[in-house]
């Protein structure tokens, strides 16, 4: 199993790519810690991983806020005894973000709170632990929007995911000699609970998949294969990329 012997803690995990990852990285042989706001749906992850044979356990948490996030760690580390991946995989992408200019400050303080910050907050309690454990792997979800330009404005979040990309690439040259590797993952339009409400309507759903090399969306278990190599072993050598995971849209000129 590729993540034996792996403790990985998985924000977000009570929907779409997020929950799909506890299952598969728990599959994989990996003790999954799975941290989500929404608890309902946290422990119906929770249970389908321990139906499925798999070691487990939630903590309900908000990602933006220290002490829970001080809190989840020091449960999830303590429950299995050490940490050894955090993936940073919660985020939000509210209807209401858009261009600057009309863009509502609250709207964008919780977006920036909920993906750079609860990176942040993370990366901060959770890389002692990673040091402990004598290194380890970080996730950090970031999007194809932190590398291009979109006619189609959602600044907040894309603003939030360019901030991940930077902050990767910072934290894999400060903590490589701890053998912590540091990678931003990028996916493309996923078909997951967040996008689904905006794909529902075929012309904003047929005007992202022209846009598509392969032709198709992308499904939540694309991405998840990537996070399961950067967790594990495999990708040893590999620290400070923007891996992207995106159909080809990133490289579509026409
Ligand atoms: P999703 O909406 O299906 O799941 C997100 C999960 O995060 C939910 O369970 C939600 O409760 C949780 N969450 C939200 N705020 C939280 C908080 N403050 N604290 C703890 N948990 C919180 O989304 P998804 O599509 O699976 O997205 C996962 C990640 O991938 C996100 O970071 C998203 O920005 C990123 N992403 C998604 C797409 C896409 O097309 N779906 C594309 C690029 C990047």
């Amino acid at each position: 199993m590729r993540l034996a012997n792996k403790t990985a803690l998985i924000t977000g995990a009570g929907s779409g790519m997020g929950r799909l990852a506890a299952r598969m990285f728990a599959k994989e042989g990996a003790e999954v810690v799975a941290v989500d706001l929404a608890e309902g749906q946290l422990a119906e992850t929770v249970e389908s991983v321990k139906g499925e044979g798999g070691a487990i356990v939630g903590v309900t948490a908000d990602v933006s806020q220290a002490e829970e996030v001080r809190r989840a760690v020091e449960e999830g580390a303590g429950a299995f005894g050490r940490l050894n991946v955090i993936y940073n995989n919660a985020g939000i992408f509210p209807g209401e973000d858009g261009s600057v200019v009309d863009l509502d400050e609250a709207v964008y303080q919780r977006v920036l709170d909920v993906n750079v910050k609860g990176t942040y907050l993370c990366c901060k309690y959770g890389i002692p632990e990673l040091i402990k454990a004598g290194g380890g792997s970080i996730i950090n979800v970031a999007s194809f929007v932190a590398l291009m330009g979109c006619t189609v404005p959602q600044d907040a979040y894309t603003a939030s995911k360019g901030a991940v990309v930077s902050l990767t690439r910072s934290l894999a040259v400060q903590y490589g000699r701890h053998h912590i590797r540091a990678n931003a993952l990028c996916p493309g339009p996923i078909e997951t609970p967040m996008l689904q409400e905006l794909l529902r309507d075929p012309a904003e759903r047929d005007k992202r998949l022209t846009r598509i090399p392969l032709g198709r969306f992308g499904r939540a278990k694309d991405v998840v294969y990537a996070a399961i190599y950067l967790a594990s072993d495999e990708s040893s050598w590999t620290t400070g990329t923007t891996f992207v995971v995106d159909g080809g849209i990133s490289v579509n000129y026409f």
